[in-house]
């Protein structure tokens, strides 16, 4: 096994060559306390930088294994230690040196969520973490001086700081861990307390701004507090006792004036299929993990989905059982949204009016009467949301400040009244009876379970000019091949590395379990249990393990296929 001092006599034999040289260091390398992998070397400084890996025995490292034996607990200590990580690396390199990339020694971005990532594990024989380093050139050639200070320097200075137990903040880690497990705990009591989500009391929902995840700070922040009606308490592994709004399974409105913090509380609920960091503001605020965003999106395309439980008929007589379109109109794209949920397993169904189509939420007496049943294609949400809870089990949270029409169908109401909720269920339900709508259902027939679909495998191809390519760009898009997958109004993709994942699942799933027999939920179910055994390792191309996953739910990863405008299904039987 070769030795740090022989990396560097690498480095200074190739001092000043031609940037290729660089490939002379790709190896295994023993350093004091761990050992280095340079598992791909960039082919110039402007290149994605060069892969490496750190693995620290866990004899050195340490870390009690309390912290990593329980998986939730053992993902807070993984988040943790990237996050120490990161910050080593910031204190201890220098960052730029040199041509393009040169310099740069980084772990993959993270954002507010704790979330399962390919860039440390942690396990009862060793601590890994997984980075980029772009080798230092002027021009192209190779700055060996530069790259000697990196890599024998900088980096095993972060290392030793950021990834032993003994120098790491331990109240932190534990901190970190402990807290991962109580929001995993509390996401595994939700159901048998017949509740889809659970807001702590004192937890802070709104955000900075548009662009920033942070919680907000600046001026008068309210934080939560649950009506008394709707109070839980649980009882944490760790943090003890906690009270806060229980949101129960069936119909949920959430009504209020504008400006009232209605869709500020719908988007906590979203992200609250994730777990969050400490100081978060959302650190309890948990929600079901079959929940799913659903809003317009007017422009994507659609495969074969059966919208007819909203969508009863189009002109020229198109087949609404097997709906087809590469430019879907708001309501024809919320109704495929909510079918492909379903069919991807989603059960708790969470809308906005902000982002809704009208025409697919509402439609009130007097728009009945002057259009007659036969002109309007659309059967509302409305009619549906009921016969989706009772027949199928499937519930709903919808912030609707618009429409009264939805009294009639809510188990529960909630006002936000300057950020603050209110249970005003009862009221509600008297005005529904003293002011009756006056509207005719227009449910034909209750709701079925959609048909499930089967993706063909060769309808992904995710080469161009011969060779696979799929990346993301930003957590909105992925190229797949020559394809653009448009992620904007998959609203839980919160992360550039689930975005990544995504991207190589797909592939994976294309090439094991899309044979042309296979529904979707199967081919998801097998992606799980692929994940499970291999780790998220399992979906990686041939090649240097990924340090840039981030895990999505099997929702996600089936969102990204219904939007890749070449997939083709066996249409629904
Ligand atoms: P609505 O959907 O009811 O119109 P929003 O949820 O969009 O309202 O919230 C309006 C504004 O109020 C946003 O700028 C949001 O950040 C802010 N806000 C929301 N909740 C709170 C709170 N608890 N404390 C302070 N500001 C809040
Ligand atoms: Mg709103």
């Amino acid at each position: 096994m070769a030795s740090s001092e022989d990396l560097r006599s690498i480095l200074r034999r190739i001092d000043g060559r031609g940037y290729k040289a660089y490939l002379d260091i790709k190896g295994t390398y023993d350093f004091p306390g761990f050992r280095l992998y340079v598992d791909r070397v960039q082919g110039d400084p402007f290149a994605s930088p060069s892969e490496v890996r750190v693995v620290v025995p866990q004899d050195l490292a340490r870390f009690p294994a309390d912290l990593y034996r329980d998986r939730a607990r053992r993902l807070g200590l993984e988040d943790f230690l990237l996050r120490s990580l990161a910050d080593a690396l910031r204190r201890e390199a220098r960052g730029h040196r040199g041509t393009g990339k040169s310099g740069l020694l980084a772990v993959m971005p993270h954002g507010q969520e704790i979330l399962w990532r390919s860039a440390v594990s942690v396990d009862a024989r060793r601590v890994e973490a997984r980075l980029v380093a772009g080798l230092p050139a002027a021009g192209r050639t190779v700055l060996g001086r530069e790259a000697e200070a990196m890599l024998l320097g900088e980096l095993p200075r972060a290392v030793m700081a950021a990834l032993y137990w003994e120098r790491v903040d331990r109240e932190q880690a534990r901190r970190w861990a402990c807290l991962a497990e109580d929001q995993e705990y509390i996401r595994s009591q939700l159901p048998g307390r017949g509740l889809v989500a659970f807001v702590a009391n004192g937890a802070i929902l709104p955000r900075e701004s548009g662009v920033s995840d942070r919680p907000l700070r600046q001026g008068r922040v309210i934080p939560f507090q649950s009506p008394p009606s709707l109070e839980v308490e649980f009882v944490l592994p760790n943090g003890g006792p906690v009270r806060g709004m229980g949101i129960p399974r069936g119909v949920t409105l959430i009504v209020g004036g504008g400006y009232h913090g209605k869709s500020t509380l719908l988007r906590a609920l979203e992200r609250g299929v994730y777990n969050h960091i400490p100081g978060d503001g959302r650190e309890l605020v948990v929600t079901v993990p079959t929940a799913v965003k659903i809003r317009a999106e007017d422009g994507r395309r659609v495969e074969k989905v059966d919208i007819s439980p909203f969508i009863s008929y189009l002109p020229f007589g198109q087949d609404t059982r097997c709906f087809s379109t590469e430019s879907a109109s708001g309501s024809t794209s919320q109704a495929a949204n909510i079918v492909e949920a379903l069919e991807a397993g989603a059960d708790v169904l969470l809308l906005d009016e902000d982002t809704s189509a009208t025409n697919f939420m509402i439609r009130d007496a007097r728009m009945q009467m002057l259009v007659a049943r036969e002109k309007e294609p659309i059967i509302p949400f409305l009619d549906r949301v009921r016969s989706l809870w009772e027949r199928m089990g499937v519930s709903s949270v919808l912030v609707m400040g618009g429409s009264g029409d939805y009294f009639d169908v809510a188990d529960t109401v909630i006002m936000m009244d300057a950020y603050r909720p209110h249970d005003v269920t009862a009221r509600a339900r008297e005005i529904a009876s003293a002011m009756p709508t006056r509207r005719r259902p227009e449910e034909p027939a209750p709701m079925e379970r959609p048909a499930p679909r089967i993706p063909l495998g060769d309808s992904l191809d995710p080469t161009r000019g011969g060779r696979v390519k799929i990346a993301a760009r930003g957590t909105e898009h992925i190229r797949f091949g020559r394809e653009d997958i448009v992620l904007d109004c998959v609203e839980q993709i919160v992360d550039e590395g689930q975005v990544r994942f995504a991207g190589d699942a797909l592939y994976w799933m294309a090439r094991h379990c899309l044979d042309g027999r296979r529904t979707l939920r199967e081919a998801l179910d097998l992606l799980v249990a692929g994940l499970e055994e291999g780790g998220l390792d399992a979906v990686a191309p041939p090649g240097p393990p990924p340090g840039d996953y981030a895990w999505a739910r099997p929702l996600e990863v089936a969102a990204a296929l219904n939007r890749l405008r070449t997939l083709r299904v066996r249409p629904p039987r």
